[in-house]
């Protein structure tokens, strides 16, 4: 069986014919937010459910947080430190090199947040993530409650003030910069109806500002969750069947087939090309002919 799916003939010159998609540790619930760091040589990713960030090296798998407060999406700053979305506690943090946590958000207009999800620093250091309401709709992710506020993106300047940014999505979920940060994706996944939204909108970023919001690309199969670019601005998005590969004009080149449901993925390993991918129960890792985007 192939592990790759080709549309686009250049799609082709990005995989390598003899590196498997391989799974590297199973038994999670619900795997999210993989963060790639190069100088522990280690991943860190949330398995939600289980209220814990694990931490993947090549020795295997062991606990770097419990509880995590149903931490979701990570990223890393400029500084290097971890920036979580954390469902439990509806915020966003920051743990600092002594291991404290400052909070950079939990709340807006003197509303709570509602479940913060996934997160990414901007070129100035700002801090963007987007508000769902996925973990407070049950007990399984978070703690069920009341949503105060509207699914939103919101921007932390670096001075600390919080502004809502994109407002007119029904759930925004993985958002990525395009390399030269004159570009912003972002995923909606709806409210998991079938006649909701499965697509990625882009935005032109003009004087720090997302506008010209418009539909770049339908998920086809199932939706796109976190998402990463590569260093030629292909978005590399999450899907049902695996990860999609989408040129910057916005077709699918290709799919690197997973054989879980996937949420979210980054690049990591040496050279920035190795795609680590979360995906329901597992983690997976595949070798690519591709450099990709670091976070931040
Ligand atoms: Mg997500």
């Amino acid at each position: 069986m192939s592990f790759f799916e080709v549309m686009d003939p250049v799609f082709a010159t990005y995989v390598l014919g003899n590196a498997p998609v391989k799974r590297l540790a199973t038994g999670f619930d619900w795997t999210e937010g993989p963060v790639w760091f190069g100088d522990a040589g280690c991943l860190l990713f949330s398995d939600i459910p289980n209220n814990r960030i694990v931490r993947w090296n090549e020795e295997g798998v062991t606990t770097y947080r419990q509880p995590s407060n149903y931490a979701n999406g990570h990223t890393r700053d400029r500084q290097g430190r971890l920036i979580s979305c954390e469902h439990g506690t509806r915020r966003v943090t920051r743990t600092e090199w002594d291991g404290s946590i400052t909070v950079i958000a939990d709340s807006y207009q003197g509303k709570r947040l509602n479940s913060p999800n996934d997160v990414i620093v901007a070129p100035d250091d700002a801090i963007w993530f987007s508000d769902p309401h996925y973990g407070i709709m049950t007990d399984y992710e978070g703690s069920k409650a009341e949503q105060e506020l509207p699914c939103t993106v919101y921007r932390v300047s670096p001075a600390g003030g919080i502004e809502a940014v994109i407002t007119d999505m029904q759930a925004p979920n993985g958002l990525v910069f395009s390399p030269d940060g004159n570009r912003l994706y972002v995923a909606d996944t709806g409210r998991m109806f079938s006649s909701d939204p499965q697509h990625i909108r882009v935005f032109d970023m003009v004087d720090g500002c997302p506008v010209n919001g418009r539909i770049f690309h339908v998920i086809t199969s199932g939706c796109a969750d976190g998402m990463r670019a590569d260093s030629d601005g292909n978005l590399w998005s999450s899907a049902a069947d695996g990860v999609h590969c989408i040129a910057p004009d916005g077709h699918l080149m290709g799919k690197i087939l997973v054989p879980e449901l996937v949420s979210n993925l980054c690049f990591g390993g040496h050279a920035k090309h190795r795609l680590f991918i979360t995906a329901t129960t597992s983690i997976y890792s595949v070798v690519l002919n591709r450099r990709g985007i670091q976070t931040p």
